[in-house]
């Protein structure tokens, strides 16, 4: 505004489009950048955010016809002072503000009354707010009632009048209107702005939503919202996420969602999923994140209970100071639910194998709201099932594994020149093979660049805090192709998954992948690898080494049925068709299927994901606890044909 001397009125305006360029800095989440020709600010494509911490709403103190109006229509909140008003102005003052936001397709009551008072504690019948506490409860009833004030703001700085009125004055005051406002006067707490009822989704009977579900419920208009609609891989728009706290919270949660017909339902813990979405688009999700404890239930048996919500690098840290682990993932940002309940290859697979496999029982809700225990002796159907397809049949609501003795751990990060990207996975996967099982590496190769040799990078992890040994295990991967860079250190397993940021999820890179389980990386395997990666379409190439104590573990002992494969492969693309056409020379290589690396969402992955039987006993297990298929946002196994 280059300072120009501004009329009272002008004044207006220029507060008028401050509050839209304040508020379109605040919108972080609205990809298109900043654009505003107005008469007192210009902004050509401004960047918006950071998003605030928590909602900050915009309170005007007004008085005059013209600024009221700009309340109604822009403003969270009216806040005049007591002093300033005349017998009638606050009537009056509402009276403006009600049509301006009447005619701006507002709500009036979105926006909060609030006042600031002054008074003094004195013997009673002094003058208004001049008196004990009883006689200011009198003087401030009607504004509540009659006027619609919510937030009452006490201009003083004498903390013994604070106090009374803290103390003395507000609990008798909200004792007084609820016992009268059933009867009298406007609402005292602001409704929901009609912009954001204007966001509602079909379908989603939001005013039929349980009370207990109220508070925990997030809507496309609420200011929560940027941070619960994507996960981290997919962008979603869900028409309402449910922030459940509680188990009978989940059953009624669960409950309601089954009632909208036709709205999908996700279930989410860590939004971590690559197979399940965890989003959706105009549906409601059910999120667990705030289940996320994690306690240690015996000591000698090494019993560990965590919820869903709980991520694997905070599992991590909690179990680290006992010298204990247990086996998850190779990131700390994944959330307990999804990666639980499907199997868990990470850093420690090798020696101590699948997440899976450390079960001794859980708690999930079924479809029909049963709360069911799932462990070898109660519903050892259900155990099973959930060990590696878990969420076809229910929400697990808690976990209980028996942990590990892991103390320190080698890890090592090795960088090879890849030009011979063939002879190299050939040789990684025979000395990965070769290794004794403390030993776990995972190899991740991305497209040359720029006339660049190919760099894989080869990580591995030594369940031994011996330098020796460690060294000593490391040795034959070193030499499997030209070394361009190499780290090694003895640190612990916690430190190796405190590698996620806290920050809301905001559906990076919504990328594509398929994947396999194989036994060995043959010549001809490696050959395929390296023609998948000269097509340029693969941008995240990535084996994992199984084996190990994976394979001690019966082929019938858990959904997760491929215990013979020594090595897990994902690619990632961004294009689907191209990305099934280049994966269809290397497909027939594979022997089974981890689902969560997979998106191919076509019916011949479940016959990849499981063995025929697993998945003809995973179909009778469906019909048996989820007969009408409400568990179907990940790698569905509908209910047997005839019977659903
Ligand atoms: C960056 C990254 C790294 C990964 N690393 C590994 C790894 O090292 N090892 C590995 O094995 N996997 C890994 N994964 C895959 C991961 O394990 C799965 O995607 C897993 O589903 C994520 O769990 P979540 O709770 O974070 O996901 P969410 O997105 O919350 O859930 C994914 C799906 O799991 C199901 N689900 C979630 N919670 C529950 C519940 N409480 N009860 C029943 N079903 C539920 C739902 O179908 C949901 O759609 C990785 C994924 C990412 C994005």
């Amino acid at each position: 505004m280059g300072g120009r001397r501004l009329s009272p009125g002008q004044s207006i305006d220029a507060l008028d489009e401050a509050i839209d360029v304040i508020r379109g800095i605040w919108a972080a989440d609205e990809r298109a950048v900043l654009r505003l020709d107005g008469e007192y600010y210009g902004l050509r494509g401004a960047k918006r955010g950071p998003a605030p911490a928590h909602d900050i709403p915009i309170w005007l103190g007004a008085y005059k016809p013209r600024i009221l109006r700009l309340v109604g229509r822009k403003a969270d909140g009216w806040l005049p002072s007591m002093p300033y008003l005349k017998p009638g102005d606050l009537q009056a003052g509402n009276q403006a503000i009600d049509e301006a936001a009447l005619a701006a397709g507002r709500n009036p009551a979105e926006i909060r009354r609030l006042l600031n008072i002054s008074g003094r504690f004195s013997a009673a019948g002094q003058g208004w707010l001049d008196g004990p506490a009883g006689q200011w409860v009198e003087d401030l009833l009607p504004l509540v009632l009659q006027d619609g004030v919510s937030t009452l703001i006490v201009m003083t700085d004498d903390p013994g009048t604070m106090r009374r009125f803290a103390e003395e004055v507000m609990p008798s005051l909200r004792d007084a209107v609820d016992r009268e406002r059933a009867s009298r006067g406007r609402p005292t707490a602001p409704a929901r702005s009609a912009a954001a009822l204007s966001r509602r989704r079909d379908g989603i009977d939001y005013d039929g939503l349980p009370a207990a579900l109220a508070e925990s419920a997030v809507e496309p208009g609420d200011f929560d919202y940027s941070r619960v609609r994507s996960t981290y891989l997919r962008g979603g728009a869900p028409g309402l996420v449910l922030r459940v706290t509680s188990v009978p919270q989940v059953v009624e949660a669960l409950a309601f969602a089954r009632e909208q017909a036709g709205v999908a339902m996700s279930v989410r813990s860590g939004g971590h999923g690559i197979s399940g979405r965890s989003t959706n688009d105009g549906g409601v999700v059910l999120d667990l994140s705030a289940l996320n404890a994690i306690e240690i239930v015996d000591e000698t048996t090494r019993r560990v209970r965590l919820g869903p919500g709980a991520r694997w690098m905070d599992v991590a840290a909690a179990l680290a100071p006992r010298g204990w682990a247990l086996s998850s993932g190779d990131y700390g940002g994944v959330g307990v639910g999804g990666l639980a309940t499907a199997g868990g290859i990470g850093w420690l697979v090798r020696e101590h194998g699948l997440t899976i496999d450390h079960l001794r029982s859980a708690q999930i809700v079924l479809a029909d709201g049963t709360v069911a225990t799932a462990s070898p002796d109660e519903n050892s159907d259900l155990f099973w099932g959930i060990r590696g397809a878990g969420a076809n049949f229910g929400i697990v609501t808690s976990f209980e594994f028996e942990a590990d003795e892991v103390g320190n751990i080698g890890f090592a990060q090795l960088a090879f020149d890849a030009t011979d990207t063939a002879g190299f996975f050939e040789r990684w996967g025979g000395v990965v093979e070769a290794a004794p099982r403390d030993v776990t590496s995972f190899v991740i190769l991305g497209p040359s660049r720029g006339g660049q040799p190919p760099v894989a990078h080869v990580m591995v992890a030594v369940d031994s805090d011996d330098a020796d040994t460690v060294l000593a295990r490391l040795q034959p991967l070193a030499q499997i192709a030209p070394l361009v860079g190499s780290d090694a250190r003895i640190t612990s397993y916690a430190a190796v998954m405190a590698n996620a940021s806290p920050d809301p999820h905001q559906g990076q890179g919504e990328p594509v992948t398929r994947s396999g389980l194989i036994r060995h990386i043959t010549p001809e395997f490696a050959i395929a690898i390296e023609k998948l990666m000269a097509t340029g379409i693969v941008y995240f190439f990535q084996i994992r080494s199984l084996g190990g104590a994976v394979s001690d573990v019966a082929a019938d002992a858990t959904a997760f049925g491929t215990r013979d494969a020594n090595f897990a492969v994902v690619a990632f693309g961004t294009d689907r068709a191209r990305l099934d056409e280049a994966w269809e020379d290397i497909y027939q290589h594979f022997r089974g299927l981890y689902l969560s690396f997979e998106t191919d969402t076509r019916a011949e992955r479940l016959g990849d994901a499981f063995p025929a039987a697993t998945l003809e006993r995973l179909r009778a297990l469906k019909q048996r606890y989820d007969p009408d298929n409400v568990f179907r946002d990940n790698f569905n196994i509908a209910p047997p044909p005839g019977l659903g």
